[in-house]
């Protein structure tokens, strides 16, 4: 089971490193180790050592699938790796990644961040023509999109042609993948004697590159898995980009363009490390900006402030140096209780939030507090965390959210796709409130959140924030919207 917070979770975290006389298995499982926090149900690496593939993979958290024993196997000077957290294709570890095939032109393997929106016609597009697929998730489809003839896709875009500027099969292909996928990818690509690099066009999932001392370059999800393992931040790879390392160092075409960026803005409300770096300024920075702004829009008559930890913390920060009012702890998370096979039993079940948090009673009794979240999605948890506040003592709970309602389904890769799980598709303000029970409520506005991006990245890049703003980067297929009520109520937005 999953101690449940409520938070969107992300799809996953890729890795990928080429470095000959380093230990790449190693350097991989510490990259993933930093990006445990992109995806927690199953991990995985697979190594090259110019002439074979050798892969690894396994459920539950990196730490706990790989070991002495099973690490060292992993031969070679080039590897990419996976976590992962199920959006598409159930948690099984038949969907575990990376994916890892034998081709005409040796082994390729495939690890991927993002939703793909049009996997349902290119999933029947391979089947009917004979291609055949062991699991449901789109990065099988991925690979065997890449590995695929030519003739399947019945265009010339797959044939590397000798007058092309790109001279290289993968990347030929990896750029015809780009004209026929919609949605969100980044990718980590292995092959034979390279590993490759690919954003979407629209840039909606993270990738950066790092270079590592002594020689090799590395490429991650986030800034803070080159930290860890010592390597040297480079830049984040551009909206569409595909990069190639090899033994010649790094080399990079453009792909696939789209008008406008869109990088999902629950990166920096949520998901992302609050050390990583993305759009060029530091994660933690724009979340105290957003809390800044947060207490600008909507403080409260109260006496401390605090934050539900460890996500909110930097928000919290950012609203007492705003408001003047002073930063508390309040409540204390137990670290260790991700995710666990033993079930709690009716008793503990009770227990519900306390088996993650306890209140702070010496810092809370007789306070008017505000509590800052950085979001609500379900608002299972607001409600029993307000009570906790309550029963440590807090004379007053003003609940404070760091982003605005989620309104809107994502179909890029994180997991709340329907309208009807939503609670601020389902109910006002007022109501939340009520149903909580907290003293007041209130949110952080969207032209307040995106303002605060802004400010601190002090440019424009151009972001996906649908969930919000029920505006979405790209064309939604109608059949992704699961049910005929949700259906209705989209069509009728599209009618507004
Ligand atoms: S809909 Fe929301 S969660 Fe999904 S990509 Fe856009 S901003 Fe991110």
């Amino acid at each position: 089971m999953t101690f449940h917070e409520d938070h969107p979770r992300e799809a996953c975290g890729v890795f990928g490193v080429y470095a000959p006389g380093r230990d790449v298995a190693r350097t991989t499982f510490f990259g993933l180790y930093a990006l445990q926090h992109r995806g927690q149900e199953s991990a995985g690496i697979v190594t090259s050592d110019g002439r074979a593939a050798y892969s690894h993979k396994g459920m539950g958290l990196v730490a706990q699938v790989f070991n002495e024993e099973n690490l060292s196997p992993l031969k070679g000077h080039l590897a990419i790796g996976h976590t992962r957290y199920s959006t598409t294709g159930s948690s099984h570890i038949r969907n575990a990644q990376p994916t890892l095939i034998e081709t005409m032109y040796g082994p390729l393997a495939v690890a991927h961040n993002g939703n793909l929106t049009n996997a349902l016609q290119l999933r029947q597009r391979l089947l009917e023509r004979g291609v055949g697929l062991s699991s449901t998730t789109d990065t099988e489809l991925v690979t065997q999109i890449l590995a695929a003839p030519p003739e399947v896709w019945g265009s010339d875009i797959f044939q590397l042609n000798p007058d092309d500027p790109v001279p290289d099969r993968w990347m030929v292909r990896i750029r015809a993948f780009q004209e026929i996928a919609e949605g969100a990818y980044s990718l980590a690509i292995l092959t034979e004697d390279a590993v490759y690099a690919v954003r979407d066009p629209l840039g909606l999932r993270p990738l950066c590159l790092g270079e590592l001392d002594g020689g090799g370059y590395v490429i991650a999800s986030e800034t803070c898995a080159l930290m860890t393992i010592g390597a040297k931040f480079v830049r984040e790879l551009e909206a569409g980009e595909i990069l190639r390392l090899d033994r010649a160092g790094v080399s990079s075409v453009r792909g696939k363009q789209a008008p406008k960026e869109a990088l999902c803005v629950f990166e920096y409300v949520y998901f992302a490390r609050p050390d990583s770096v993305m759009g060029g300024e530091m994660i933690h920075l724009v979340r105290q900006q957003m809390g800044r702004q947060l207490a600008i829009e909507a403080s409260a008559d109260a006496d401390i402030v605090v934050g539900v930890p460890d996500s909110a913390t930097p928000h919290a920060i950012g609203f007492a140096q705003q408001s003047g009012l002073p930063y508390t702890e309040g409540l204390t998370k137990n670290r260790y209780i991700g995710r666990t096979f033993i079930q709690p039993d009716d008793n503990l079940r009770k227990q519900g939030i306390n088996l993650k948090y306890n209140g702070l009673t010496a810092n809370l009794k007789g306070k008017r507090v505000i509590l800052i979240d950085d979001s609500i999605v379900r608002g299972n948890t607001a409600g029993p965390m307000v009570q906790l506040m309550r029963d440590s003592g807090a004379s007053e709970v003003h609940l404070r959210v760091a982003s605005p309602p989620v309104k809107h389904p994502c179909f890029m890769g994180v997991d709340m796709a329907t309208y009807r799980e939503l609670i601020a598709n389902k109910y006002d303000i007022p109501s939340i409130c009520a149903k909580i029970g907290a003293d007041s409520l209130d949110y952080l506005s969207l032209p307040g959140m995106m303002s605060a991006i802004r400010t601190v990245l002090g440019h424009d890049a151009g972001y996906c924030n649908a969930c919000f703003s029920g505006v979405y980067p790209i064309t939604i297929p109608n059949w992704l919207f699961a049910d005929e009520r949700d259906k209705t109520i989209f069509e009728a937005k599209l009618r507004v």
